[in-house]
């Protein structure tokens, strides 16, 4: 089988290293070539970390939720087990920016769920109001589940009010997604909650429940002994990598056949032909049985444009945004005492290009040099795509500018020069799941479904993260691996 990957983010990488795997294995389905087509430079796509100093700078990335095993998993397999860092979650806390000043999150909040009474009526992030509604909540009869889509901005003013929307539910969202709370569909990105709100009515209530089992579950696993736990895992909130994220993509590229990847090469077009499908790249068209297409939505669209018109439309209508990085380094003794925890969350209300900030030297220990502090800052999304046609200088001028007006009272040198500073832009890097969007990947499954041959994968679909992205390309190839061994099976 001749397998054409196009895209070498995780997402094809990670397929291209599960077809390596059945490559080297030999097997029943006979020869497994493939090529891992990449428009850029170097591997990676948007995960991409340099050293600098001793200071670990991500550019994209920093980590990944540790609940979703995928990317753990395939970093124990290629051996870099003893590399994963937990994050530093004894020093987890986290402020919304109101009015200018920081307001931690208060305890107890799951996601947007209050779930403990006394620090939700003590907290200053909302007003009285907000927490009287956040009290009747948990009188909310359970939802008919027949009710469609809907934006998650919808979902959590029916909830808890317009302010828990402002100052939660839109600062979250765009410091994952670049998105806007407004927007995205409550069933594609807060799925538990739509479950949820149809079981228990209220969404503290169904929260509470939820955690209940959680507990129940951990105790149980740790009176079996832990059997399942790996050994020395890494169990914070979130995990990286010691030397940064580009680890992984360093290994997976170790992992392949250098003849079998071809970087600077961005396929131009595709088209079905004789049960197997024409790549076209650098006006050279090649026969590949199946190919996996790892770009985004948008680049897949321009690549099936003469293949399927229908298919090409929806995956157009996947909407993206853009979002830049700005990482500075300081001598933490020139810079003072930075609050606790692991940085903020800008609302859109306060008016500003920042979306959030973390102190990365908090968030994984070991990253960064004693005596450092690197301060990354997010910006773009949405709401700012102007803001990539600015210059490195004038970024870094509004963060420096930014920080000042939200920290300085308490941070008395951040008017000194960074020692380092870095700037990354990601142009539509971030796929965007609008209200009805399982229903248009629905639509673009059963389109796909009538290319055989063909697979569609990458953070446009079904999960944005990183370990998302690796299980729908390490699918992807198994299942085309397995399609290849059952075509070869002789028949009777
Ligand atoms: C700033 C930022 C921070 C993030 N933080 C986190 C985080 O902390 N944790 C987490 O889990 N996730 C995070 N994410 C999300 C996650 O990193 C991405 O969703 C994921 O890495 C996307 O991988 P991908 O392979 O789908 O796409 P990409 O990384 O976008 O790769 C697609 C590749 O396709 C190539 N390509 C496009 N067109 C063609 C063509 N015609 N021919 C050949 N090649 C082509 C591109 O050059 C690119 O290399 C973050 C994303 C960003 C941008």
């Amino acid at each position: 089988m001749r397998v054409a990957i196009i895209g070498g983010g995780v997402a094809g990488l990670a397929a291209a290293y599960e077809l390596e795997l059945a490559r080297a294995a030999g097997g029943p389905g006979g020869a497994v070539e493939y090529t891992l087509f990449e428009a850029g430079d170097r591997l990676g796509g948007v995960v991409c970390s340099e050293g600098v100093n001793g200071a670990v700078l991500e550019r994209g990335p920093d980590s990944f939720l540790t609940e979703k095993p995928a990317a753990a998993e395939l970093c124990r397999e290629l051996g870099l087990g003893s590399e994963l860092v937990a994050s530093n979650d004894g020093a987890r806390k986290t402020y919304i920016v109101v009015k200018n000043r920081l307001v931690a999150l208060p305890d107890g909040l799951m996601f947007l769920v209050p779930t403990k009474l006394i620090p939700t009526l003590t907290t200053r992030l909302f007003g009285l109001g907000t927490k009287i509604r956040m009290g009747l909540e948990l009188l909310h009869a359970p939802r008919r589940p027949e009710h469609g889509d809907e934006a998650v901005a919808t979902l959590v003013e029916r909830h808890y009010g317009m302010e828990a929307v402002e100052r939660l539910a839109d600062p979250l969202l765009s410091g994952i997604f670049g998105g806007d709370a407004s927007q995205l569909s409550a069933r594609a990105v807060l799925p538990r909650l739509v479950e949820m709100e149809n079981e228990y009515g209220s969404l503290t209530r169904g929260m509470l429940a939820a955690h209940r089992k959680m507990r129940a579950k951990a105790k149980a696993l740790n009176s079996a002994g832990n059997e399942n736990r790996q050994p020395g895992a890494a169990r914070g909130v979130f995990t990286a990598l010691r030397g940064g994220m580009q680890q992984l993509v360093d290994a997976l590229q170790a992992r392949l056949e250098a003849g079998r990847v071809r970087l600077g090469t961005a396929v131009s077009g595709l088209e079905p032909v004789d049960g197997g499908w024409m790549v076209r790249a650098r006006g050279v068209a090649e026969f590949y049985d199946f190919v996996i297409v790892a770009t985004p939505a948008w680049a897949a669209a321009v690549l099936l444009r003469g293949v399927d018109a229908e298919l090409c439309g929806e995956l157009e209508q996947i909407p993206y945004s853009s979002s830049i990085t700005v990482n500075l380094v300081y001598d933490e003794n020139r810079l003072g005492q930075l609050p606790d925890g692991f940085g903020f969350l800008v609302p859109a209300s306060e008016g500003r290009a920042m979306l959030a900030c973390t102190f990365v030297h908090r968030k994984f220990l070991g990253r960064t040099p004693v005596g450092k502090v690197v301060l990354r800052a997010f910006l773009g999304g949405v709401k700012h795509e102007a803001l990539l046609a600015e210059t490195d200088g004038a970024l870094v001028g509004t963060v420096r500018r930014e920080l000042k007006e939200i920290l300085g009272d308490s941070v008395v040198g951040l008017g000194i020069e960074p020692e380092h500073t870095q700037v990354s832009r990601w142009r539509r890097a971030m796929a965007q799941y609008a209200v009805g969007h399982l229903e248009r990947v629905g639509r673009i499954g059963a389109r796909v479904a009538g290319l055989p041959g063909l697979r569609l994968v990458g953070n446009a679909y079904d999960g944005i993260g990183i370990s998302d992205c690796i299980r729908l390309g390490r699918n992807a190839a198994r299942e085309l691996i397995a399609a290849s061994e059952s075509a070869r099976q002789p028949v009777g």
